[in-house]
């Protein structure tokens, strides 16, 4: 790979090649529930793995849930590649979601789990196996493939859920706190494997978290979501070592 262009990256800078080919994503959406008020502007570039961070109850869910169309905004627009896509339902869309509660289908094998998104998306059988087997050997399930979610651990289970998001290749990737139902050993096998992914498929991803570390390995930048709006958003070197007001600064641990 050549050098950067222009960004001269210093020791200690994100370490994932990465080149800001314009947004792809751009988005402006307000949402009142009673006591509550989202409303956020923010836009994401091609590739780009954006990590929401902030407190219970600021919004992150909330934010995803109407990029994604299962919740109506009472104002703005989600558009991708200039598209608005704010009056499609979700399943026009073409985006991919993956929940704490993975919720697999119990009824359905592995492999079929994976392939659902294929089925509905009409993929000709062949691409559809295909696709799948990929899939599934990046995520090392292959000798589960025939097997039911229900007889496999945590960690392989949210693998499937991941693989399952990931098949129809959605234009955008929503992951809301994936790790957050793992113990830590499940979490860092998991975190691998997202990390390995993002990067492999290039997937535009918007992740929620409230885990730093995780926040700070997978992202190109992090946006710091304080009751409804975004405080501040920047590479994670920049947030980490300037955050923009005092909230920001004990959120992220300083001791100051
Ligand atoms: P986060 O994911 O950051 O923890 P949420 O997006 O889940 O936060 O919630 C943000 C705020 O919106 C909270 O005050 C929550 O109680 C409220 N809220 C979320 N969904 C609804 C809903 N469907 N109806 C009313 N209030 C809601
Ligand atoms: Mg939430």
């Amino acid at each position: 790979m050549g050098a950067p262009v222009k960004a001269k990256t210093r020791p200690g800078e994100y370490p994932r090649p990465f080149r800001f080919n314009g947004r792809v994503l751009e988005l402006y959406l307000e949402k009142a529930f009673p006591g509550f008020r989202l409303s956020v502007e923010l836009s994401v570039a091609e590739g780009e793995t954006l990590a929401l961070l902030g407190p219970s109850g600021s919004g992150k869910s909330t934010l995803l849930r109407l990029i994604a169309g299962l919740l109506r905004p009472d104002g703005g627009f989600v558009r991708f590649l200039g598209e608005d896509l704010t009056p499609l339902p979700p399943e026009r869309r073409k985006v991919g979601f993956l929940f704490q509660d993975y919720a697999l289908f119990p009824h359905l094998t592995v492999a079929e789990n994976v392939a659902f998104g294929l089925l509905e998306a009409r993929w000709p059988r062949e691409a559809r196996e295909a696709r799948v087997r990929e899939l599934l050997k990046r995520m090392e399930l292959t000798p589960h493939a025939r097997k039911r979610p229900q007889e496999l651990s945590g960690g392989e289970q949210q693998r499937v859920a991941l693989a399952r998001a990931l098949a129809p290749r959605p234009r955008l990737l929503l992951l809301d706190e994936p790790l957050g139902a793992l113990d830590l050993r499940l979490r860092e096998e998991l975190l691998f494997f997202l990390r390995r992914t993002l990067k492999e498929e290039g997937v535009t991803a918007l992740l929620v978290t409230h885990d730093q570390g995780e926040a700070f390995l997978l992202a190109h930048r992090v946006a710091l979501m304080r009751e409804g709006r975004l405080v501040q958003v920047g590479r994670p070197e920049e947030v980490y070592a300037r955050p923009k007001d005092a909230w920001a600064a004990r959120f992220l641990g300083h001791k100051n």
